[in-house]
């Protein structure tokens, strides 16, 4: 165990949810030697995926009860009423309570008690990923905050929980939970899932409409994205420039910014005011509290939309993405040596 960890040595850990992060952070901290128990409902799957990998699990209430430290990983719309109801009548004076989003405590849906640190770790990547890195004694870079110092302690405590999840082998950043929450929902909105579909989807209508066949543009449009994207991650503008041919350099700078302008980018001005104003929170509250009828209808807009039709078909031929049925690559393996 790092110095870092020390600080959490004699504490007991809740993790409350076994999802993405949930799993890996339990999994990471119990690597480290800290102690760690497992809230999650009873007779869930998670409930048994947690016992069946040999964790202490008990519902998220009687979970808390004791924990010196509590990790709340379930989908943030669950956690105020899981906040009233589970944690705050039982966690202990003095623990803290820690968040991977800063969302409910930044737009006020959790009003933490004034005894408690609230803090926050969230890792840039996805539960496998922090994981996979910590198995490989690597980790995924965090970012860390504290919104409430009741101890004295807040601080360490953030740190130590990022060493004992592997962050603090990669890189940790000081953040607050304001920019974290602003900028994580922007990013998602705007440019990751948002923008990204539909500029996808747009392009795929554009080519199909002017009676280009569908999988010829799904190839282009959305299959090829990886390639970029690839090159972005590994090395940013200056790599995929160098990857691609000098007509698609030429045709990125003459065209790029006649799709996305000046105008694009007062829009996405306009979604960061409704994010930092509080107004993307309260609708996004109010929709869930309505039995969510405007997501639904989205999410099925886009499962129907041509080019996941075209797509299914498409993906059923690529033999590397079902390794499972990846036959010719299994009886090479199984060949003697010659
Ligand atoms: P998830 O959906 O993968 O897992 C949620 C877990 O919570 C599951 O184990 C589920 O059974 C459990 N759960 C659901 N409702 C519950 C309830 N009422 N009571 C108790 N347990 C309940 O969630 P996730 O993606 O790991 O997200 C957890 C937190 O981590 C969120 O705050 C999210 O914003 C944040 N985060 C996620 C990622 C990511 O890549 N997924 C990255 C950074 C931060
Ligand atoms: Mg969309």
């Amino acid at each position: 165990m790092s110095t870092s960890s020390n600080t959490l040595a004699k504490s007991r850990i809740a993790v409350l949810g076994y999802g993405s992060q949930g799993r890996a952070h339990a999994l990471n901290l119990r690597d480290s030697g800290l102690d760690v128990v497992v809230g999650v409902r009873k007779g869930g799957p998670s409930w048994k995926r947690a016992r069946d990998e040999g964790f202490k699990v008990a519902e998220p209430a009687d979970a808390v009860r004791g924990a010196d430290l509590v990790a709340v990983l379930t989908p943030d719309m669950v956690q105020p009423k899981l906040y009233e109801q589970a944690i705050e009548p039982n966690l202990k004076p003095g623990a803290a309570l820690l968040f991977a989003h800063g969302f409910n405590v930044h737009f006020g849906q959790i009003k933490p008690r004034a005894d408690i640190d609230v803090v926050m770790v969230a890792p840039k990547g996805p539960g496998a990923l922090v994981r996979s890195e910590y198995e490989r004694s690597r980790g995924v870079p965090c970012l860390y905050a504290v919104a409430q110092d009741a101890s004295g302690h807040a601080e360490a405590r953030a740190n130590a929980y990022a060493d004992g999840i592997g962050g603090a082998r990669a890189m940790l950043i000081q953040t607050d939970f304001k920019e974290e929450t602003e900028t994580d929902l922007f990013g998602e909105q705007a440019v990751l899932c948002g923008g990204v579909s539909e500029l996808v989807t747009r392009g795929f209508e554009t080519l199909t409409e002017a009676g280009y066949q569908p999988e010829v543009a799904y190839y282009e449009v959305m299959h090829e994205l990886k390639l970029i994207v690839d090159l972005f991650y590994e090395g940013g503008l200056t790599k995929m420039l160098q990857y691609v041919s000098e007509t698609a350099q030429y045709g990125d700078f003459v065209s790029g910014p006649r799709v996305v302008d000046a105008a694009t980018k007062d829009r996405m001005k306009a979604v960061l005011a409704d994010i930092q104003d509080g107004s993307f929170a309260k609708n996004w509250t109010a929709e869930y509290k309505a039995g969510l009828p405007n997501y639904n209808r989205c999410k099925q807009a886009d499962l129907e939309h041509p080019i996941e039709t075209v797509g299914a078909a498409l993906r059923a031929r690529m033999a590397w993405l079902h390794p499972q049925t990846d036959k010719p690559a299994r009886a090479l393996r199984a060949m003697p040596p010659c």
